[in-house]
């Protein structure tokens, strides 16, 4: 509190006898005059109260708490909570329990209320998706040329690689023809022209005669177990392997990838299985021909 001085005018006399007084009792005009006037305006006025501030309502637990006891299991009080012993994970998630198979005795739980299911709007049934199956090998209008160069599989039920190349021939029909002439001793279970026309010339079933010395993932005579897919191409890395053609590779690989549970992994170039010795198809990647086949 800091003090004004405010000046007043008294009459001498009345200031004299005010004076006298004042000082009889132990006072001085100024202490009497301030006590007057504390007297008059009186107390300060009491502040009022501020009000406490509203209490924000605790938010109703959402849950209830559950404190486990000796031979309880998440499933028992599932069952007891919700009638369900099958519905624990949600207990589980709830509490963020990593095992539910590991609670403890006096653990607390807290068990939240089971979701009311969202009722369904009732507007048309949505269709579900229709999944995406891979080409058959129906779908692909396959010709069917046999060729007399083949002879059987060892396993004929151990299908898991298939192999890609290119013919150094540079027209469907060469090729076939070629495949076709017993004393030329190659083959190769499909062929597939510049305009993705595929020829099939050896079952699947049978071992055709494409890959020679071979080896992939340590296993050697890639015949054995292989696939052979020819592709009409020179093979100098120049010529182009036409976007028909390469349709029709990727749908074809699909539809025996599919059929036979080959990884894409697993298709190879000839290069890979014959190293140093063959180096078709030269100008096809690979590595996107699995991806390709992979995202069908
Ligand atoms: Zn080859």
């Amino acid at each position: 509190m800091s003090n004004v001085t405010v000046s007043i005018k008294i009459d001498d006399d009345l200031y004299e006898r005010a004076k006298v007084r004042a000082r009889g009792q132990g006072h001085t005009v100024e202490s009497i005059l301030v006590k007057l006037l504390t007297d008059w305006v009186g107390p300060p006025p009491v502040q009022p109260p501020v009000p406490p501030p509203e209490p924000v309502p605790e938010p109703e637990p959402t849950y209830q708490t559950y404190i486990v006891k000796p031979g309880d299991t998440l499933s028992k009080i599932a069952k007891e909570f919700y009638g369900d012993p099958t519905k624990y994970p949600i207990i589980a998630e709830y509490n963020g329990l990593e095992d539910p198979s590991r609670i403890f005795i006096g653990q607390v739980l807290r068990i939240p209320p089971l979701t009311p299911p969202i009722p369904e709007p009732p507007s048309a049934p949505v269709e579900p998706p229709t999944p995406v199956e891979p080409p058959t090998l129906e779908d692909l209008n396959i010709s069917w040329i046999p060729s007399p160069n083949f002879n059987e599989r060892p396993d004929p039920d151990n299908i898991t690689t298939i192999v890609i190349h290119a013919t150094a021939n540079s027209t469907l029909v060469g090729v076939v023809s070629w495949f076709q002439n017993p004393t030329a001793y190659v083959s190769a279970h499909y062929v597939i022209g510049k305009d993705g026309k595929i020829v099939q010339m050896v079952k699947d079933k049978d071992r055709a005669w494409h890959a020679g010395k071979s080896e992939w993932r340590g296993v050697p005579n890639v015949n054995d177990y292989g696939l052979g897919i020819e592709l009409v191409n020179l093979n100098d890395g120049k010529d182009p392997y036409p976007e028909a053609q390469y349709k029709s590779l990727v749908n074809l690989c699909r539809a025996l990838v599919h059929k036979y549970n080959i990884s894409t992994e697993d298709i190879v170039g000839h290069y890979h299985i014959s190293p140093g010795r063959k180096t078709d198809p030269r100008g096809l990647d690979i590595n996107k021909l699995r991806q390709d086949v992979a995202a069908g």
